[in-house]
């Protein structure tokens, strides 16, 4: 299904880009405007340090002390101080200075001053998105007409044939997903990637072991499934029929796939790298269309696939068969009407929103602005971009902050070559990888051409159609081409605050709604911006070349060992020691820290920040004090509580007050500035401190 590979363009974790954060931002809700109301009221049980991203754990009487709780010590008046934006689930400085940016570039497409054809195709995507009159008159028109040729199929030939159509790749699962990126072998060409298309339960182990945010994904497919097939004419005793058939067969697809918490580690990328040829795929092709569908695709080529789950695609031929045929148009089915409910008309857009408010207890709700200007973004974002820079320019800002980046990476050259525990071999490597890191700021230097597309006279998912087939266009005619570095991918969107890393690039990208207050401005003191610029951003995004999961990648971006054997087990030993101390922290009741899911990010943070202090050693009269709150004021989160715990189970990064507590507690300077000694709840041993580099 392209269409969700695109809206969901972070969700493959092969491509490994490892971000600054990613926090979900679809689901929102306010701060409940209760701080304070009683003493400690609300503390969930957490250890060493209390969950202070979580509201209710935060009041006016909440103890800070440097010694005891650092992050809580620099946060707290700011986070009784902030509130969700409206609609949001999340409170931090990405999501102030997010809107800042995506208010002016609201502006650019309510307003529709601007001329030329990326213009008029952002005005155009938009208007369709933003007419309600049609999209109420067209109802669930649409999504009946993609969807009916499913519950019709009479024969699994009869599915397959339907699946295989145009439409159908573009809108429909399929139970893979097919997608094309550098590849991690050869990073000057590009290859295609063959994963297994997302479960209802996102997780697979949640089949087997369910978790809180499991029962909150189900009941939210369980509601919207039976309210969008009512509409089409199902009743409920049937609808449930389906869900249940749909989880049956995704019971057993679960033992056959990894999990979140197997793919976040850092090995998981030689497990699912295994090359095969369009040969062999037609080989795995027994009972399940493999081979037809990648090449309805467009995606046949003489080069490689890289197959993250080869077992899963045998198992496929095992399960589609004639006899499982309800319980595949289910799966298709169900999924297909949650997915596209967004696109049909208002009674069912508001539905949506109302169910995932109940589900994971938030208060998302978006103006048909915003919710028009994210679907553009994510549809058309280089476009959008590119009006943006257009109107608002930021060259004098990319030069200084690529001047910045230099002397960031200089501090590392450093830094590496003092290293006392690697071979000499080793680190001149890691110096030569240093050298090769390419720096893109802002925006990219060349646009891809838009001038073939056109949405006029669409149907808003017939604009979705020709959209995600000319990025489909796009992946075809690069197979078998060399790698264009001028060119961004165009999913990354330079307009969010963020920051990324690409391993197959060994490319730094800083998106310039990440060159915005409080991470960047003129009159920014040495303290801050070292805090910022040097530790938790740059200098964060240089560490992921080194860290358990980019030291496996080469100076050109390809997946090679280029390590000694000794070096290695050192390097191993080092993050194993973090894993274990990350393993002992509780953020609340039931829930410990899975170190092995989140050590690349943390030993990010880590690297960053002694970076920083190495600068800070160069100035004189440096206010260690401004220097460490700066940074922990950065890491600032109010979050609700479903989105914490999806934060904590499914992402790579750390909870936003251990990004500030476990980092802070690794260094001399923290110590020294704050008088820390042995039984402050913030002290570590010296022998249990984490240095890797
Ligand atoms: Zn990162």
């Amino acid at each position: 299904m392209f269409i969700f590979q695109i809206l969901k363009k972070f969700a493959a974790i092969i491509l490994i880009i490892c971000l600054l954060l990613d926090y979900p931002i679809a689901l929102g809700s306010f701060i409940s405007d209760t701080f304070g109301a009683g003493e400690n009221e609300g503390l969930s049980a957490g250890s060493p340090w209390i969950d202070s991203d979580l509201p209710e754990n935060v009041t006016a009487f909440s103890e800070s002390d440097p010694r005891e709780d650092y992050h809580l010590y620099a946060g707290k008046d700011i986070l009784l101080q902030k509130k969700y934006l409206e609609g949001y689930s999340i409170w931090n400085y990405y999501s102030d200075a997010s809107s800042l940016v995506s208010d002016r570039a609201m502006k650019l497409l309510a307003e529709q001053k601007q001329t030329g054809h990326n213009a008029e195709l952002l005005y155009d995507t938009y208007d369709l998105l933003i007419d309600w009159d049609t999209r109420n008159s067209n109802g669930m028109g649409e999504i009946k007409r993609l969807t009916d040729p499913v519950l019709n199929a009479d024969s699994l030939d009869e599915l397959t044939d339907y699946l295989l159509t145009e439409e159908a790749l573009v809108f429909l699962v399929n139970f893979i997903s097919l997608s094309v990126d550098i590849s991690i072998n050869d990073s000057t060409h590009y290859a295609v990637y063959l994963d297994p298309e997302d479960l209802l339960l996102d997780d697979a182990a949640e089949y087997s072991s369910r978790t809180e945010l499991g029962d909150m994904t189900a009941a939210y497919n369980e509601k919207m499934f039976v309210y969008l097939a009512g509409r089409l004419g199902i009743g409920e005793s049937e609808a449930r029929d389906m869900l249940e058939q749909a989880r049956d067969l995704e019971e057993k697809m679960s033992l056959k796939l990894s999990t979140a918490e197997e793919m976040m580690r850092d090995d998981y990328i030689e497990t699912a790298n295994n090359e095969m040829s369009f040969k062999e795929l037609e080989k795995l092709s027994v009972n399940f269309p493999l081979a037809d569908i990648v090449e309805a695709s467009g995606l046949k080529y003489d080069g490689k696939y890289i197959v993250s789950d080869q077992d899963y695609l045998e198992y496929l031929n095992e399960i589609y068969t004639d006899e499982n045929l309800e319980a595949i148009k289910s799966i298709v089915y169900i999924n297909a009407l949650i997915d596209l409910a967004a696109y049909a008309d208002r009674e069912a857009y508001d539905f949506e929103t109302d169910t995932t408010n109940e589900c994971y207890d938030s208060s998302y709700w978006y103006t048909d602005e915003e919710n028009a200007y994210y679907t553009v973004k994510e549809l058309l974002c280089e476009p959008l971009q590119e009006l943006y820079v257009e109107e608002y320019g930021v060259d004098e800002d990319r030069k200084e902050m690529e001047e910045l980046c230099l002397g960031v990476i200089e501090c590392y050259r450093e830094m590496l070559s003092e290293n006392e525990w690697a071979s000499q071999e080793t680190i001149d490597y890691a110096i030569k990888k240093l050298d090769s890191i390419r720096l893109c700021v802002a925006y990219p230097d060349k646009w891809t051409d838009y001038s073939d597309l056109s949405v006029k006279g669409c149907s808003l998912l017939e604009a979705i159609e020709k959209i995600t087939m000319f990025y489909q266009r796009m992946d075809c005619a690069r197979l078998g081409g060399e790698v264009d570095n001028e060119c961004w991918a165009a999913e990354t969107d330079v307009l969010d605050c963020n920051a990324y890393y690409s391993n197959s690039e060994n490319t730094i990208f800083i998106c310039l709604g990440m060159m915005e207050e409080p991470f960047y401005y003129k009159d920014m003191s040495t303290e801050e911006l070292y805090a910022s610029v040097a530790g938790f951003w740059v200098g964060h995004e240089i560490s992921h070349c080194f860290d358990s999961n980019g030291a496996r990648y080469d100076a050109e971006g390809n997946l090679r060992d280029w390590w000694s054997k000794e070096d290695k087990a050192e390097f191993r030993r080092r993050i194993d020691k973090l894993d274990d101390y990350l393993d002992t922290i509780v953020p609340f009741e039931g829930y410990h820290v899975n170190g092995k899911s989140v050590d690349t990010e943390m030993l990010a943070d880590i690297t960053g920040l002694q970076c920083a202090l190495r600068m800070a050693k160069k100035e004189k009269d440096f206010d260690y004090d401004e220097f460490f709150r700066k940074y922990s004021v950065l890491n600032l989160v109010i979050s609700n509580y479903s989105s914490e715990l999806e934060e904590l189970l499914q992402d790579q990064h750390p909870l936003g007050y251990l990004r500030t507590n476990v980092v802070v507690q690794q260094f001399d300077e923290y110590y020294e500035t704050y008088d820390v000694k042995e039984g402050d709840n913030m002290y570590l041993a010296p022998e249990d401190r984490i240095k890797v580099w």
